[in-house]
């Protein structure tokens, strides 16, 4: 019975998102992996290649993103890598700030040989964090030639943190607007000035199914990512396929407190010391696992995620 749950859990697992790179030529305040351009690393051919192998033993694996940090950094890599997917039946998206939009006719160069493979989705980040001109930028440049070539563009749009007064929630609290996730860089940078709730009614985890997650990240150190930073564990070491099919969230040492009483319980089951409030769950969620990194290191990991390079 034990194994027909497990099965019913991981059936509903069908993305695997590849982060490419933690390189970016840019640094966002709200960069909730704390990319950055002194951040190295990047998958190998041959790792990419385990990875899809993987993906089809699992079995219910539809769709692989590639994404980072900025994956065009490593472009010939990434379309080798779209190639393989896509030769394994599966459907490919990518997600990129548009650094190399240059001009017109230079973006063609770089998105015509994308046509030829076959993109189901085509994301450009473009809001205030990217561009302080949301008109007229390389990201608008870029969905519109992507547009014209015939790729399925579509905008990422996130707005800096806002505080409605008129709009109340719960028990009154103004709601705070634009979509931040307030994880990694942006605890560091967009928390301070912002409403903030008891740390003891933070008892759920609102953003991802850790149970049984429909999409999961991983890196070329070979984390299997359930939340930036929080881990199923590393695919180098277990395969990914055996790792889906064994991962029970309750008996995870971090996602088991989470599930049940959310960053609050976290806190309490191993003693951190916090503060009295925060902005929401994943302000407090991620402070407390900052606290764990050292007690957890197969599960909180790469320190980088949390700011420590
Ligand atoms: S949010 Fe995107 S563009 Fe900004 S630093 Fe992170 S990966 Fe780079
Ligand atoms: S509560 Fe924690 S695990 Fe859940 S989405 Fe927020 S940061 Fe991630």
């Amino acid at each position: 019975m034990k194994k027909l749950f497990r099965i019913l859990r991981w059936g509903k697992l069908t993305g695997l998102h590849l982060l490419l790179t933690y390189m970016c030529n840019a640094e966002c305040d709200h960069c909730f992996l704390y990319c950055s351009p002194r951040l190295r690393g990047t998958f190998t051919t041959s790792q990419i290649r385990e990875v899809l192998d993987e993906a089809v033993k699992i079995g219910t694996i539809k769709s692989i993103y590639f994404e980072g940090g900025e994956p065009f950094l490593f472009y010939p890599l990434m379309l080798e890598g779209i190639k393989m997917a896509r030769e394994r039946g599966f459907k490919v998206g990518i997600v990129t700030n548009s650094y190399f939009a240059t001009s017109k006719e230079d973006i063609e160069l770089w998105l015509k040989p994308l046509c030829e493979l076959g993109i189901a989705d085509f994301r450009t980040s473009n809001d205030p964090y990217h561009f302080e001109n949301e008109a007229d930028n390389p990201a608008i440049l870029t969905q519109k030639t992507a547009k014209k070539l015939g790729l399925p563009a579509a905008e990422i749009h996130i707005d800096k943190p806002s505080v409605d007064e008129k709009k109340v929630q719960g028990k009154g609290e103004p709601v705070i607007g634009g979509g931040t996730m307030f994880r990694g860089r942006a605890v560091e940078k967009l928390t301070a000035g912002l409403p903030q709730k008891p740390w003891d009614e933070f008892t759920s985890c609102p953003y991802e199914d850790l149970e049984s997650p429909a999409r999961v990240h991983l890196d070329s150190y070979g984390n299997v990512h359930l939340c930036q930073g929080l881990n199923m564990g590393n695919m180098w070491e277990t395969p990914l396929s055996e790792m889906v099919k064994n991962y029970d969230a309750g008996s995870h040492p971090i996602c088991g407190p989470l599930v049940k009483g959310g960053p609050a319980l976290l806190a309490r089951e191993y003693n951190v010391k916090h503060e009295d409030q925060y902005v929401d769950a994943c302000h407090f969620c991620y402070l407390v696992r900052l606290e764990l990194l050292d007690k957890f290191p197969q599960y909180l990991t790469p320190k980088q995620v949390y700011g420590i390079e």
